[in-house]
């Protein structure tokens, strides 16, 4: 066992990406002989792996600072990092530096390489360090060997966002949109399956514009296809889908393909022409409509799930009730609803029209409202049926249960052993939840 001074833990917020960027610090932490520990009391390092997307992410950071402060005051030689999507924004390192001057290491988006060197410059310098570069530079491919954790994984295939969708802070903390090599995926997914990785979320900001900026004709369409053949792999997943760049080619090779999960996560935001324009999308409520009908023509028992924002600058009543329509009309499996948070440097920040909390507050419960009835009536049309489930281990909630998700992302709680733990399984649904189905073992 490593002394504390070698053990870490990594806090992470927010989206996939930052969990895929925190299990690489994590890889790279333990290639120079750190070793993870659960509990951040017993560790010698502390890495808060932020994110910025909404105000309420961020107040968490501050909040689990202030309650850092009392261990790094019982030892002194405790190392705290903050890295991520935050402190890539200006003003954010010296807010830190004034809220919490305790915090050693600002790590930002670009620099998750340097962080073993950095630590121990550090302790050997007694000084903290900032380390925040603005500028992406070109994808690292020479990491440290990747370790498989379960029978899931993340594997990113684009970094960044070229869309400026105009509430959005992500393209500011993160950079142009850059797209791994296929080869360097497919050897990555390989080696994954090597070490029992049976499913694999590919990742992106928008990975249906995986591809434009490398040489060649290479597509997503034409990446799933290579990945659809790596042998050993049971499930590809991918996220996140932007409406606007989802073709009929794209359509037709999912539909075709059958390690393919029958889901997409197709982040609609609003229902409105006019709000979808000054959020800059780049597509209308009747095309987003007319994609769901293709998706549900091709891929019969598909799921759809979706990003709403409320109260958009300018949002009125009746753009609202044009997004609760569209929810109402497409029947969404389930949705992400948030309160627009106005983010300091991006367009829809400065636009007029801001609303009051109350407002937002009050046209997200609706929205809410309306959903969970829908989730619950999708959830409960279900019941009956015998679907495949990946074991993903003990329930969080109750451990006597196990717990897992259909290939379409429901998430489905039964009872069973724990040596089930990757496995798939057929699981007959016996009752509806609004955000989970319970179930039983199908012997038949
Ligand atoms: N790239 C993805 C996309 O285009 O949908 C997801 C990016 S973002 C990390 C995830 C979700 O956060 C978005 O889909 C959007 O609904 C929400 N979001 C982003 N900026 C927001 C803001 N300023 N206020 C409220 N919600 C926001
Ligand atoms: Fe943000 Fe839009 Fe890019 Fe998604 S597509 S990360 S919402 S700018």
């Amino acid at each position: 066992m490593a002394g504390q001074g070698k053990t870490f833990k990594i806090i992470t917020y927010g989206c996939q990406m930052n969990q895929r960027d925190s299990e690489m610090m994590a890889d790279l932490l333990q290639a120079a002989g750190y070793e993870p520990v659960a509990d951040e009391a017993e560790a010698g390092v502390i890495i808060l792996d932020t994110c910025c997307v909404r105000e309420k992410a961020e107040n968490k950071v501050y909040g689990k600072l202030g309650q850092i402060e009392r261990l790094k005051s019982a030892n002194p030689d405790l190392v705290i990092a903050v890295a991520g999507c935050m402190v890539q924004q200006p003003g954010v390192a010296e807010k830190i530096r004034q809220q919490a001057p305790y915090v050693d290491l600002l790590l930002g988006t670009h620099n998750l390489a340097e962080l073993p060197r950095l630590v121990e410059e550090i302790r050997e310098l007694h000084r903290p360090l900032v380390a925040v570069r603005e500028d992406a530079g070109p994808v690292v491919e020479d990491l440290p060997r990747r370790r498989a954790r379960g029978a899931q994984a993340f594997v990113t295939i684009t970094y960044g966002c070229n869309n400026f969708c105009t509430y959005c802070i992500v393209p500011y903390v993160r950079g142009r949109e850059r797209s791994r090599r296929p080869d360097d995926i497919l050897k990555e997914i390989e080696a994954l399956v090597d070490q029992g990785v049976i499913e694999v979320t590919l990742l992106g900001q928008n990975v249906n514009s995986y591809g434009r900026d490398l040489e060649g004709d290479v597509t997503f369409a034409s990446l799933l296809t290579m990945v659809n053949d790596v042998a050993g792999l049971k499930r590809i997943r991918y996220v996140t889908s932007h409406p606007r760049d989802f073709t009929p080619e794209l359509v037709a090779t999912i539909s075709r393909l059958d390690k393919v999960c029958e889901h997409v996560h197709l982040p609609v935001q609003a229902g409105s022409n006019r709000i979808l324009e000054l959020m800059h999308r780049g597509y209308t409520r009747e095309h987003y409509l007319e994609l769901v009908a293709s998706l549900r023509r091709h891929i019969p028992g598909i799921s759809l799930t979706t990003d709403l924002i409320v109260g958009f600058p300018g949002e009125t009543e009746e753009d609202f009730l044009e997004t609760l329509d569209l929810v109402a009309r497409v029947q969404f499996d389930n949705a992400f609803t948030f309160m627009y948070s106005p983010r300091k440097g991006t367009v829809a920040a400065g636009l007029p029209g801001q609303l009051p909390r109350e407002v937002k507050k009050e046209r997200l419960k609706r929205l809410m409202e309306l959903q969970n009835r829908i989730s619950l009536a999708k959830n409960e049309a279900l019941v009956g049926q015998v679907v495949e489930v990946l074991v993903e281990g003990p329930s969080k909630t109750d451990p006597s249960q196990l717990s897992g998700r259909t290939r379409t992302n429901k998430l489905v709680i039964f009872p069973g052993e724990a040596g089930l733990t990757g496995k798939l399984v057929n699981v007959r649904l016996t009752k509806a939840q609004t955000w989970l189905l319970k179930g039983e073992i199908s012997r038949a």
